[in-house]
């Protein structure tokens, strides 16, 4: 039995376009109590490698959190199959607001501690003891309520393209930073104000507003399905958009365009501009906002140094990196000297 990828991302990338079919970008997520993830893990794939489905998928004992990519033609056996899972009957997938083909060029379903990092003991809290969920519309009304505290559970680099109006934006790396940086603000709020809080589809707050609960908070709000099945309500129902900018989202498209505004700046010339990129320089890959004419200028790296290493053939990069270990990876955390107008 074949339990992992075969084909290479480039592979992939020439058969999809080859193909020319439409394909989905899709996300969910649940916390249920899960005996043998492995056995999950190994069922999930076979089924959804089978239906030419990609994408990064952690399982855990509490839970699943899957961003996939599927064929548009084979989405009902897709999800009729989701159902054949008890856990996963029904469950709401949340579906991008802008499409790519290629949002994801592998199938990777991985065996995780945790569905999300969060960096929380739930022994200590009862993490069914969640927060009200919320729509779009009862979301619009709260939000304008003075005694309101809305909150982005998300990070700075997430925030930073866009957010909510009036929303408080941690300035921090992880999510436990921001559980605590709110905590301390409001302390003295905790019986009269509403707080209500945010994340991209939903999964951070399922966790954030039980640990706020635990922690004495008495009217705890959460929008479910996060900014993804926000948007999606706004648009069906004709709602009153109240999201600023793009919603970060973390395949290959980076972010999806919520409202016209542009709300970040570049972070080497200053001018406005919300296009995340990766420096081009592999031992690098630093995540950061680039316009067009700096990605021009400085060859698509975030400095003088990275654009050298880059500018050298490929195997004299690869002697340089040897031994320095990954750190090609997206969440490198959009902060660095050499970016002159990162806040
Ligand atoms: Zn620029
Ligand atoms: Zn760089």
């Amino acid at each position: 039995m074949q339990l992992y990828n075969t084909l290479s991302a480039k592979e992939r990338e020439a058969l999809i376009e080859e193909a020319g079919k439409e394909r989905l970008t899709i996300s969910f997520y649940k916390y249920a109590h899960i005996g043998n993830p492995h056995v999950l893990r190994n069922h999930l794939f076979l089924a959804w490698n089978d239906m030419d489905v990609l994408g990064r998928i952690y399982v855990a004992h509490e839970g699943i959190n899957a961003q996939l990519s599927v064929p548009a033609e084979n989405f009902n056996v897709f999800k009729e199959h989701l159902d054949t899972i008890t856990f996963l009957e029904n469950v709401r997938l949340n579906i991008a607001i802008e499409q790519d083909n290629k949002s994801f060029l592998k199938l990777k379903v991985k065996v995780r501690k945790k569905i999300v990092a969060d960096g929380l003991n739930d022994a200590t809290f009862d993490v069914t003891n969640k927060g009200i969920h919320v729509d779009a519309e009862k979301f619009n009304e709260l939000i304008e309520d003075e005694n309101t505290v809305l909150v982005d559970m998300r990070n700075h680099y997430e925030s930073e393209i866009g957010h909510f109006k009036n929303a408080v934006t941690p300035d921090v790396d992880t999510f436990r930073d921001s559980l605590d940086i709110i905590e301390k603000d409001l302390a003295e709020h905790k019986d009269d104000k509403k707080l209500v809080m945010y994340c991209t589809g939903g999964i951070r707050c399922e966790k954030a507003s039980a640990y706020y609960k635990h922690k004495g908070f008495k009217n705890v709000y959460q929008l479910e399905g996060g900014i993804i099945e926000y948007t999606r309500q706004v648009r069906e129902k004709q709602l009153e958009n109240k999201f600023l900018g793009k919603n970060f989202v973390f395949d290959h498209r980076r972010g999806e365009r919520i409202s016209d505004e542009v709300i970040a700046h570049c972070h080497q010339c200053g001018k406005p501009c919300d296009t995340h990129v990766n420096c081009a320089n592999e031992a690098c890959h630093l995540l950061f906002i680039q316009c067009e004419e700096c990605a021009d200028t400085m060859n698509n790296c975030c400095s003088v140094d990275c654009m050298e290493v880059h500018a050298l053939p490929f195997e004299e990069q690869k002697r340089l990196r040897k031994g320095k270990g990954a750190s090609n990876k997206i969440f490198k955390k959009g902060r660095s000297p050499v970016l002159k107008y990162k806040n």
